[in-house]
Parts: structure tokens; C-alpha cells; sequence
């Protein structure tokens, strides 16, 4: 029998109306890119799933760990196919059964296609009965603990008994660029994946204050964008240096204030880029309260400055334990955790302000060259970008996995 996988794609993409053939479309195009390397090739899309033939058992673990990370994904599954007619299925039932000794089974027979003579639940009835007779087996239909599942398309018909969950979401490139304002920490790189899970293009930016501080925050910002690079394929990463803007800021600026107006650059400064590179809106990993710089009073002097893009807090009413429980199956937490300076607790005491208005806030800036310090710090960004999957990566594959 043939070996296929058989992906199945977010219920959401269905529900698009009008854009759902763009919406198809860039999904297949997402998922053909992530298959690069792994020798596969034939992706054939029918409706809301897409299929494709393994040329050999040694490609699948391969094609797992890619499919995992397709945004978009549903759920995905390996397949055996045979032709479209109920002897064919029957014959290969047997073969599906090996190496299996359940409590209790299913069968689940869906039609894409409804020429297939036979209605779904006329199919499960005539496989649970064979199955029945040649195994025991009893039968549950709520909670199996063996499921077989058969798929008529118009040219095949797909059986499997295994099916792996993909991360879901809306493929990439369909909700439009934004610019996320990542830190170090636990809640930027979740709130990028949400925006990514969304169908959002993330373009990256980074202020670190090295050489104040050691540059470990420039490696967690980088390896964490190496990690969410896998769900978008292509990245761009841009580090601000910003030790220059912190050290004219605590010439003029009361301690208890710092944090805010280090804030309203940070925006201002990710704001020009923003609009540099074409992304529609800003992000921010904040959430209501968790720290002085996250009262209201101070995320709205903060983001007051962000005057010509809409600024999102996609964890703004999650609390923290809640971001952890998302950050930890992501892969980021341990990444963030590592230790290392946040550029905004340099020169800032214990307890910042947590009820700033913007007209104090405004008149502290008079003394600053506001547009000048912005303008120096984009003079200096550096620009990392990330493809997945790399082409090391591919070819390293290529060799541990030969196809046949
Ligand atoms: P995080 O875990 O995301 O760092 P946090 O709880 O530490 O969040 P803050 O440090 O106050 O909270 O940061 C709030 C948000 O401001 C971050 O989620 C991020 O979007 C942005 N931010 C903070 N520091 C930086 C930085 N050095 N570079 C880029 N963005 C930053
Ligand atoms: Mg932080």
C-alpha cells in the first residue's frame, strides 16, 4: 500500500467567505515551503486538507517535525491509500489492524466526495462489523481507544489510525506585517506567537544597552526569534542600541521617571521603523498591571506616542502564570529565563512612578532632543534576518534522510 499524509487544515480558513481561496492558497504555499528538504513532492490540496506521498518510511520523522510547526495546520496524519471503492478499504483493514490490541475501536469514514456509493455511516457499520468478527474487539463510540479512520476523496480512498495535532491558527501572511517590540523576557515572544498564530507577518526589534550591560539579551532576543522563526518561515530581527538614548535620558530625567520615558523612545524609535519596513501596527508583550511600567496611567503616557500606528497587547488581560503555561509547550520559556540585565533597569530605582500623567511626562522631554536621540539610535540598528527551513538545515537532512 501507498504510504500518504493527509494535513488537515484550521476550521477557521473555512469560514473566510470571499477570501477563502487567497487564504488556501497561501496555506499551500506555507506548507510546500516548510516540506522543503524532506524529499517530498506532489502536494495535492483538495478543499480544506492537502496531501502527499512518502516515498519511503525513513521521511516521516522529518515531515512530522516540519508539519508541527505550519501554522494553519489543524491536525495532520500518515495515510494508507487505496483505490476509492469499499472491496479496496475492506482488503486493506487487515493490514491497519497489525500490532494493535485495543480495549475498545471505532470507525470514522468521511466523504469528501460524495459520489462514493456508500453513505458514512454505512461504511462504519460494514468496517465495524468486520473488524468485530475478526478481532473481538468491542465497539465504543465515545472514547476508543483505537480509532480507524476513512477518507473518500474522488480518487482515493485514505485510511489511518493516528492523528497528531499541528499549532492551527490562520496561515501566515494573510492578517497583515506588524512590528513586535521583543525583550528578553517571558511575555514578548509569547504575544509574537499569538500575532503569528493569527496570520501576522512579525518583524522583530530588540533594544539592548550593551556595551553598558553584557549582550546576553542580544543572544535570548536572537535565539528566540530562531525559535518563532520555524511558524513564519522568514524573519527580520533588528537590534537598537539604545544605551546612548538611557544615558542622556538620566542626565535630565527625575530616577522615578525613567522607565516611562525609556518606554516612549523604545515606541518611538520601533514606530520609524515600523513604518520603514511596512508593518501596519505595533506590539507589546504587556499585560495590565504585572509591573509599574503596565498601569494603565502609564501605558497610556507610554503609548501616547505611538501616534500613527495602532499599538497591540495581545496578553494585556492574561496573567502571568497563564503567559508561563503558553510560553512552556512554545519552547520559549527556557530561552527567556536565562538570566541577563534588562536594558530598563539601568539607572531606575525600585519604585518607579505607577501613575504618570502625560503632561509631566511631556515637560521632562522639553528638555531632551527627542527627534535627534530617536534619529541617532536608527542610525545604528543592525539587521539580522532567518529563513527556515535553512538550507544547511535541508541539506543536513538531505543526507541522514536519502530518499528512494
Ligand atoms: P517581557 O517578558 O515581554 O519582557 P515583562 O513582563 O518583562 O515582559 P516589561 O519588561 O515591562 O514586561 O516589558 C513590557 C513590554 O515592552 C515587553 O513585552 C516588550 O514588548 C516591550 N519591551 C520591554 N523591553 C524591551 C526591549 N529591551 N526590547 C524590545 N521590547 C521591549
Ligand atoms: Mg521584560
Amino acid at each position: 500500500m501507498e504510504q500518504h499524509v493527509l494535513v488537515r487544515f484550521y476550521h477557521e480558513i473555512a469560514l473566510k467567505g470571499g477570501n477563502r481561496p487567497w487564504f488556501l492558497r497561501q496555506m499551500a504555499k506555507n506548507l510546500k515551503r516548510a516540506l522543503t528538504g524532506t524529499g517530498v513532492s506532489g502536494i495535492k490540496r483538495d478543499s480544506m486538507m492537502a496531501t502527499f506521498k512518502l516515498k519511503s518510511e525513513d521521511q516521516w520523522p522529518l515531515v512530522k517535525e516540519r508539519l508541527e510547526h505550519v501554522i494553519g495546520v489543524e491536525r495532520f496524519s500518515r495515510a494508507y491509500r487505496v483505490d476509492p471503492t469499499i472491496e479496496a478499504i475492506q482488503e486493506a483493514v487487515p493490514a491497519m489492524l497489525e500490532g494493535h490490541n485495543p480495549k475498545s475501536f471505532r470507525v470514522t469514514a468521511r466523504r469528501t466526495d460524495k459520489r462514493f456509493p456508500m453513505t458514512s455511516p454505512e461504511i462504519n457499520q460494514r468496517l465495524g462489523d468486520q473488524i468485530k468478527s475478526a478481532t473481538g474487539w468491542p465497539v465504543d463510540l465515545k472514547n476508543p481507544d483505537f480509532n480507524l479512520q476513512v477518507q473518500t476523496t474522488g480518487n482515493d480512498a485514505l485510511l489511518t489510525t493516528e492523528e497528531l495535532r499541528g499549532p492551527g491558527g490562520m496561515p501566515v501572511g494573510v492578517g497583515g506585517h506588524v512590528a513586535m517590540l521583543l525583550s528578553g523576557g517571558i511575555d514578548s515572544p509569547v504575544a509574537a506567537y499569538q500575532m503569528i498564530r493569527r496570520g501576522c507577518k512579525v518583524t522583530f526589534i530588540h533594544f539592548h544597552s550593551f556595551p553598558l550591560v553584557e549582550g546576553t539579551s542580544k543572544e535570548k532576543a536572537a535565539d528566540l526569534v530562531e525559535l518563532l522563526n520555524q511558524y513564519q518561515q522568514d524573519s527580520l530581527l533588528l537590534m537598537v542600541p539604545f544605551a546612548a538614548v538611557q544615558q542622556r535620558i538620566i542626565v535630565t530625567v527625575p530616577p522615578a521617571y525613567r522607565v516611562t520615558i525609556y518606554r516612549r523612545f523604545m515606541l518611538r524609535i520601533a514606530q520609524a521603523l515600523a513604518l520603514k519596513h511596512g508593518a501596519g501596527a505595533l506590539v507589546t508583550g504587556d499585560s495590565l498591571g504585572q509591573v509599574s511600567s503596565q498601569t494603565l496611567e502609564n501605558m497610556t503616557t507610554i503609548g501616547a506616542v505611538a501616534d500613527k500606528l495602532p499599538l497591540f497587547r495581545p496578553l494585556l488581560a492574561m496573567d502571568k502564570q497563564e503567559i508561563i503555561d503558553k510560553a512552556r509547550p512554545l519552547g520559549t520559556y527556557p530561552i527567556s529565563i536565562i538570566p541577563d540585565q534588562d536594558c530598563c533597569s539601568l539607572f531606575v530605582p525600585k519604585h518607579p512612578v505607577t501613575k504618570s500623567r502625560i503632561v509631566d511626562v511631556e515637560k521632562m522631554e522639553e528638555e531632551l532632543p527627542v527627534d535627534e536621540m530617536v534619529q541617532e539610535a536608527l542610525a545604528e540598528v543592525e539587521e539580522h534576518t532567518y529563513h527556515w527551513p535553512s538550507s544547511e538545515a535541508s541539506a543536513r537532512v538531505a543526507e541522514e534522510a536519502p530518499t528512494v
